[in-house]
């Protein structure tokens, strides 16, 4: 298939009992694209990475993915997770489990590579991450960025066809957020398709191809990264950029 999105959103809506938070979502994202998501805290953002990757059943709606509806019965959807890589403002690593068995335990489980292979893919992604000494260490014993690093190049030992980021840099001391945008930026250049929410707006206008508006589950605004950000039209996204200038 030559289908030049790598998803396709058609009417996604999503509620917690009476509580519409994603109402009627229609997205488009382009295979090798960073498409960046901003809004106010509670506009949907997150709800809307989470059904992407299926951490939420969405109430009803498509989420096309190579031609299939990964929402249909039959989806496999563990295999779907496994090619979806996801980064949380807050790591979510294994606790009890080493830097180097966290980068190794799902290709190992869902992949079925051997341990051997499994580790030195988790090596070179640990390396390329800057973590490369601290592959016996556990998270306890890691910073917040270092966290972040290990969780970076967790999923990256996938060889996710997608990556999802949610507020990566928002949990780490103001320090720590350049290497980690450092870090983004380079993945984002190697043509990985990047989906990311992040209130670092110099760094979305460095790096997106297309922004997303969202404001009370509605996506308000789309556009270039230099429409958003130069000229938007819709007064709420005006509105929210001003506290970013
Ligand atoms: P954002 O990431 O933009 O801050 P969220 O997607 O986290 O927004 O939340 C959007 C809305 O959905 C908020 O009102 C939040 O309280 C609500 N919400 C999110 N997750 C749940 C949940 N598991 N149960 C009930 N309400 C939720
Ligand atoms: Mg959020």
């Amino acid at each position: 298939m030559t289908d030049k999105n790598i998803l396709t959103i058609k009417h996604l809506k999503k509620s917690f009992g009476q509580h519409e938070v994603l109402k009627d979502i229609d997205l488009e994202v382009q295979n090798g694209e960073v498409l960046t998501i901003i809004g106010a805290s509670g506009s949907g953002k997150s709800t809307l990475l989470r059904c992407l990757n299926l951490l939420e059943e969405p109430t009803n709606g498509q989420i096309i993915y190579e031609g299939k509806n990964i929402l249909d019965d039959d989806f496999d959807r563990i295999q779907y997770r496994a090619k979806v890589g996801m980064v949380f403002q807050q790591f979510n690593l294994f606790n009890n489990l080493n830097v180097l068995d966290n980068c190794t335990v799902a290709q190992i489980s869902v992949l079925k590579k051997d341990k051997e292979s499994a580790e030195k893919i988790a090596l070179k992604q640990l390396e390329r991450v800057g973590m490369g000494p601290y592959v016996k260490a556990k998270p306890a014993q890691l910073s917040g960025g270092q966290k972040q690093r290990v969780a970076i190049a967790r999923s990256l030992s996938m060889s996710p066809n997608l990556m999802l980021f949610d507020e990566p840099t928002s949990a780490l001391d103001p320090e720590m957020v350049d290497g980690i945008l450092d870090i983004m930026k380079d993945l984002a250049h190697t043509g990985l398709t990047m989906i990311l929410v992040t209130h670092e707006m110099g760094f979305a206008r460095d790096v997106s191809d297309h922004v997303v508006f969202m404001d009370n589950g509605v996506i308000a605004e789309k556009g270039t990264a230099e429409q958003i950000f130069g000229q938007p039209e819709n007064p709420r996204t005006q509105e929210f950029l001003k506290r970013y200038l």
